[in-house]
């Protein structure tokens, strides 16, 4: 039952697909409406929409043409596990989901996957793992697909020793708003052809071309690890230790930050326990090395800085299991605050003036009499900072707390956003905290890709 898209739009949509990978039809489409984007920013999603599942990267193209022709918008579909509210339909047009769109090949010689945008990342890493290989970064959700990955640049926690998302994708096919198909790089390791189209294709947000399939850097297996809990008494002492971990050149594979009230939510949520009795704020190392006698060598090194650094007893963990369940904790910390919460914030400053943020978000916690509970990727100076939500406050004030954030991750050289990018809720952000020019720039590329502003409207740009 909607209205805007005609009938023989849909005829034609299923003349591409098949009629059984269309859907639409209140009740029918509401799996396809939303992601994990906390309620209280979630915009609201446009119902009127038709879902369509391609096969191959030909029946996007003929999506592609179907819709620049008639001006319809299209909204491609990952996982739906984005932040941002990104994938979210805002207006009446086409759901493009990638699910069946999932194979991934893995090329040992090259250590190259090649891998479908509807693959998920647990795909991947499993193709990976059976080809004795290893894909290093853990970049988001393990429901996430390569296509959103890409889409969204994501980050994770090894962020710090492998990079981020962008530096794994060597290659990728993807389909313009036009229809057109478009092929750049390959498994390839150095590509200096021109400008670098793909680079600004990954984390543009699905809002310049369709990514349908990419080529991925893959590395030998790390064997060996280790997983370190290290307590400190405060937030500012557990942050300020990092630039000291990190100057020893020891690159460990994850430096995590956690506190101890969301981190005991999350256990609780689980089933489980937080191992650290002591401390209130929380560093977790994690080192994966090749070599089992270096691996408990740098362990060692280690733990002398963070001992220095004026922490409590730390817990080392050893066993698969053990660091399993630590893991699996930290892990759940988002959805185990969600229900409480209005945003989650992902600002990024320089590596070592994430203590330095820190402080300043305690005196903003202090001014509205709050708690403002933080978690995140400290090795990489990116960390998430959550507004809950407070009796009696309304939408201007939890506004008031994020600008302020905002303001104080920019005076310290930081950014609004380090891996989850702007989608719908941080548009209005983007433009209060960028240069004029630069989102000039952004709105000329966007017209040249997208001249009829079909793909992903109302996102990114403001
Ligand atoms: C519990 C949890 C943990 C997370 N941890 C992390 C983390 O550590 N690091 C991190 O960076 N993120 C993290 N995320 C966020 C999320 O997993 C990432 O943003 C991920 O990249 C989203 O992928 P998706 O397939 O779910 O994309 P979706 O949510 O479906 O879409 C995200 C964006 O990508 C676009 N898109 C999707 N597919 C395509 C395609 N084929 N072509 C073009 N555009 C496309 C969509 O239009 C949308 O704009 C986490 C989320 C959750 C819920």
């Amino acid at each position: 039952m909607w209205s805007s898209i005609d009938k023989t739009v849909v005829e034609e949509l299923s003349s591409i697909v098949g009629e059984d990978q269309v859907v639409f039809g209140v009740g029918r489409v509401e799996g396809y409406l939303l992601d994990e984007t906390p309620l209280p920013i979630r915009p609201e999603p446009c119902r009127d929409v038709v879902v369509v599942k391609p096969a191959s990267t030909e029946e996007v193209s003929a999506i592609l043409r179907l819709a620049y022709r008639s001006k319809i918008p299209v909204f491609p579909r990952g996982g739906g596990t984005g932040l941002v509210g990104g994938c979210i339909p805002t207006r009446s047009g086409i759901i493009l989901c990638l699910e069946r769109m999932n194979k991934v090949t893995v090329d040992v010689d090259n250590m190259m996957a090649e891998a479908e945008a509807g693959a998920t990342l647990h795909d991947l890493i499993e193709a990976a793992d059976r080809s004795d290989l290893f894909f290093p970064p853990h970049p988001g959700d393990e429901y996430a697909q390569i296509g959103g990955l890409i889409a969204c640049n994501a980050g994770g926690a090894r962020a710090v020793r492998t990079g981020v998302m962008r530096n794994y994708v060597r290659g990728i096919e993807a389909v313009l708003p036009t229809g057109d198909v478009l092929r750049l790089g390959g498994k390839l390791i150095k590509d200096n052809t021109g400008y670098d189209l793909m680079q600004l294709i990954i984390g543009s947000e699905g809002t310049l071309a369709i990514i349908t399939k990419a080529f991925i850097r893959l590395y030998p297996k790390l064997p060996f690890s280790i997983t370190m809990i290290i307590p400190f008494d405060s937030r500012s002492a557990a942050l300020k230790t990092v630039p000291r971990i990190l100057r020893t050149g020891i690159m460990p594979l994850a430096v995590e930050y956690v506190e101890r009230i969301p981190i005991e939510v999350s256990a609780a949520r689980l089933g489980l326990e937080w191992p650290c009795k002591e401390g209130e704020a929380f560093l977790i190392i994690i080192l994966a090395e090749q070599d089992e006698e270096y691996l408990y060598r740098v362990c060692e090194k280690l733990l002398d800085v963070c001992v220095e650094s004026g922490s409590l007893e730390p817990l080392v963990a050893e066993r698969r299991d053990e660091q399993d369940r630590i893991l699996r904790i930290r892990s759940e910390i988002y959805t185990a605050l969600k229900p409480s919460m209005v945003d989650i914030l992902d600002v990024t400053v320089p590596p070592a003036s994430i203590g330095l943020l820190m402080d300043k978000i305690d005196e903003i916690s202090r001014s509205y009499n709050t708690y403002l509970p933080a978690y995140g990727h400290a090795g990489d100076g990116n960390i998430h900072v959550h507004i809950m939500r407070e009796e009696g406050w309304d939408t201007a004030i939890y506004d008031e707390i994020r600008d302020k954030v905002y303001s104080v991750t920019l005076e310290l050289g930081g950014v609004i956003t380090g891996e989850h990018g702007i989608g719908f809720v941080r548009r209005r952000s983007l433009l209060r905290f960028s240069h004029p020019i630069y989102i000039d720039l952004m709105k000329k590329v966007k017209q040249i890709f997208d001249p009829n502003n079909i793909l992903n409207p109302d996102k990114l740009l403001p």
